[in-house]
């Protein structure tokens, strides 16, 4: 059993991630009245600030949120507020927390940094004493550039903290719809007989940026969107709709079942990768009524990195074989979009002649992630009214709309860190990734990179504001389906 835990610490809390993401969260978290009485969050980075001077940026990135600020939870908020200037991966800088650790039995060490500083902050927290069973540390993606680099930092990591006191985030699983996709599977009789190859006919996992990798780049080149986006969000995707149904949710339950689905993904040949996945890089263009640079000229210089990746997964087991699995990413995309789609096969027989003949589609679940989360299930059914020659057909959706729920004096729409970093204050693991489920993720986009090498797979240029190469669309209609508009 891991206890409530009674303290934050931040680190890299002057950094993007904390400002926009996880200081709000704490915030709202303790608006809900989520934080334990007396909860901590000690801030840290080298950067020399006062304590007052952090908490008046941290109220000032409170106040131009859409939310609104609350005088009474700020205060209660603020009260919990420290920041203290270190350099985390050196003993002596992790040993200026002490003090404020003192009363903490069970703290959070939150790395919102540089992965590449990771091992050499677990050495330094250990080093200063600051480290005890019921201490944990959450870690964020990317968990190293491929398998040994990933490694590498696991045994670091590992060397100090258990693998029950390691909260690898990946932000996907803490959003609303990702948790209802599990609600859906597994929560209703109807769609599990229907899960499997006999009556699904593919899936697409869509995940389309509108922006460009603009002054990131010195990160994103070295990464490009395979690794970026592809080996951890749109892997996690693709597990929890493939995964067996668990026997319960505990956090291994879950776990062992998507990593089952991640050793049955299909290695890529040399002669497959050609025909099964393309590799795209933005060029000038128009996003958005926008004119847009190339990746080129905000990199400064040419570039072997994708920023665009589409390619056909198969997963060898009895549930998946012949389904194959769409996934798609890019940036500088027309639209913003993240969207899983379950397309279901067509009916064996149309009984509908005529015109309605033309009508049929097959069903579809559309699991909506981004910019709005709704599950729409595309069914037939009958146009109103009264034709002449028997009836039309129409598609409709039925549709839960996650957007109404968030309507109404006071409910907002949550934040995913939200959800995990008080899963992570309370020990639950089950909406965070193990180990072994990072390692088998890198294996197999491993051998992706090492077929494109092989294969002298380059980047093909696409205009900003268009859906990648013309090559992700030959892909797909290779296998005579069409990517969903
Ligand atoms: P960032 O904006 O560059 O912030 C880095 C933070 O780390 C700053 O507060 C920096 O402050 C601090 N820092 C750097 N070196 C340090 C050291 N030696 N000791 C103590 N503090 C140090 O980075 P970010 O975008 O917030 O990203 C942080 C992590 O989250 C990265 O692992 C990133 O991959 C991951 N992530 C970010 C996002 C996002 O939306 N931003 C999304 C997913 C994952 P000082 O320079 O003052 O020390």
């Amino acid at each position: 059993e891991t206890p409530q835990a009674d303290a934050i610490v931040l680190f890299g809390a002057t950094g993007d991630l904390a400002s926009r993401m996880l200081l709000p969260s704490l915030y709202f978290l303790d608006a809900d009245g989520f934080l334990p009485d007396g909860f901590r969050v000690i801030a840290t980075a080298r950067a020399e600030l006062s304590r007052d001077a952090f908490v008046e940026q941290v109220l000032h990135l409170m106040q131009k949120r859409a939310e609104g600020l609350d005088d009474k939870v700020w205060a209660r908020f603020a009260a919990r507020l420290d920041y203290v200037a270190a350099d985390a991966t050196t003993p002596e800088g992790a040993s200026v927390l002490k003090p404020l650790l003192e009363a903490a039995k069970a703290p959070i060490f939150y790395l919102a940094l540089s992965p590449s500083l990771y091992g050499r902050v677990c050495v330094a927290l250990a080093a200063a004493g600051l480290t005890s069973r019921d201490s944990r540390i959450v870690l964020e993606k990317p968990i190293g550039r491929d398998l040994e680099t990933s490694k590498e930092i696991n045994v670091a990591v590992g060397a100090v903290f258990g693998e029950d006191r390691i909260f690898r985030i990946d932000h996907y699983l803490g959003k609303e719809t990702v948790q209802n996709l599990i609600a859906l599977r597994f929560a209703n009789t109807l769609f599990e007989p229907l899960w499997n190859n006999l009556t699904i006919d593919h899936v697409q996992i869509t995940v389309a940026e509108t922006e460009g990798v603009g002054d990131r780049w010195p990160y994103y080149d070295e990464y490009g969107a395979l690794r970026d986006m592809l080996q951890n969000h749109m892997l996690q995707l693709l597990c929890l709709v493939a995964m067996e149904p668990p026997s319960d949710m505990e956090p291994d339950s879950v776990r062992n079942e998507k990593v089952k689905v991640l050793r049955s993904l299909r290695p890529f040949t040399r002669a497959e990768v050609q025909a099964a996945s393309i590799r795209g890089q933005y060029t000038p263009g128009v996003v958005g009524g926008k004119t847009a640079a190339g990746y080129e000229q905000e990199r400064g210089q040419a570039s072997g990195t994708e920023t665009f990746v589409a390619l056909r997964a198969d997963i060898d087991n009895w549930r998946w074989a012949g389904v194959p699995f769409f996934l798609r990413t890019g940036k500088r995309l027309p639209e913003r979009r993240t969207q899983i789609a379950i397309q279901f096969k067509g009916v064996p027989h149309s009984i509908f002649g005529g015109s309605a003949k033309d009508d049929l589609t097959a069903n579809r679940l559309v699991i909506d992630l981004q910019p709005d989360e709704d599950i729409e299930l595309l069914l037939m059914n009958k146009a109103p009214g009264i034709t002449q020659g028997g009836m039309r057909l129409q598609s409709l959706p039925l549709s839960l709309s996650l957007l109404r729920a968030y309507e109404g004096p006071g409910a907002r729409r949550r934040i995913a860190y939200e959800r995990l970093l008080l899963d992570v204050i309370h020990g639950n693991s089950t909406l965070f990734v193990r180990r072994d489920e990072v390692e088998e993720a890198w294996r197999w986009v491993d051998g992706v990179a090492a077929a494109w090498k092989d294969a002298g797979l380059t980047p093909k240029p696409y205009a900003a504001g268009s859906w990648g190469p013309s090559g992700a669309f030959a892909l797909i209609e290779r296998s005579a389906r069409a990517w969903l508009d």
